[in-house]
């Protein structure tokens, strides 16, 4: 069995209805064998969010702690059809990673078509790494629109263990991420299994996303949380993060494994 050792899309305190700190994100993570942990605090339309300043100054933040290589960036809201974001692309272009998600708060429904042209639209941003939670029946999607999109743009359709959880709030993910599973396999698009975490006992904790992917029969290699080269090759800005932001750390334990060649996860 390959090692899980990315989760890449979780939330703080900042984003208003999660509980914890950084620090204390990035103990758990180091503790759960997580090397390369996203936080991804909702993006300003989200009710209880941080502002856009709070996604100017991510640079102030060290990218290695506890071990851990550390990824700040956005989870933003699709706002419409148009696949209109709520942060300005010259914020986005100094994230580290951006999921984009449909947030019933934040959009007005529309038929399964339109909803995944919202998502497709949100996709042809180039700074938009992942499409967040693609699964929620509430909203509804068409799957091959989505999944060839995915293909298209080059970006990682999201697995959120959330939405499998069986405390979670929306409706039929279990259902249509297998119909997204068997065309992803069918037309070689990559996945990433993400936690969704809004509190540091959840960082890593991918176990209902596994099971599907199992009963879903999906290849390992197609699974981004598995392969550095795989996941680089969506988020490659996750690559240099180290040098540019703790050039201080030459020997930076995050850099002596996940995302370099010098291979602790998987080896
Ligand atoms: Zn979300
Ligand atoms: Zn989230």
């Amino acid at each position: 069995m390959a090692k899980d050792f990315i989760d890449v899309h979780t939330h703080t305190l900042a984003s208003g209805h999660a509980y914890n700190t950084i620090h204390e994100m990035a103990q758990a993570a180091a503790a759960a064998g997580i090397f390369v942990l996203g936080i991804t605090e909702h993006a300003p339309k989200m009710p209880g969010s941080c502002h856009t300043m709070y996604f100017m100054n991510l640079k102030v933040l060290r990218r290695e702690l506890y071990g851990v290589r550390m990824l700040f960036g956005a989870e933003l809201n699709v706002l419409d059809m148009q696949g209109t974001l709520d942060l300005p692309d010259s914020v986005l272009d100094t994230l580290d990673i951006a999921v984009a998600s449909i947030h019933l708060p934040c959009y007005q429904k529309g038929t399964k078509e339109q909803n995944s042209t919202a998502y497709i639209n949100a996709m042809k941003n180039p700074h938009v790494n992942i499409i967040g939670h693609p699964d929620d029946e509430r909203l509804g999607f068409d799957y091959e629109m989505l999944v060839e999109a995915a293909k298209e743009h080059h970006v990682l359709l999201e697995v959120n263990n959330s939405s499998l959880a069986p405390n979670g709030y929306r409706v039929g993910a279990w259902q249509n991420y297998l119909t997204m599973l068997a065309l992803c396999k069918r037309l070689e698009v990559p996945v990433i299994m993400s936690r969704d975490a809004h509190t540091a006992f959840d960082v890593g904790n991918h176990e209902y996303a596994k099971k599907l992917l199992l009963e879903a029969d999906f290849p390992e290699r197609l699974i981004a949380n598995y392969s550095e080269a795989l996941f680089l090759e969506y988020v490659p800005k996750a690559g240099a993060v180290c040098e540019r932001n703790c050039p201080d750390v030459p020997d930076c334990p995050a850099l002596s494994g996940a995302l370099t060649n010098r291979g602790r996860p998987g080896s």
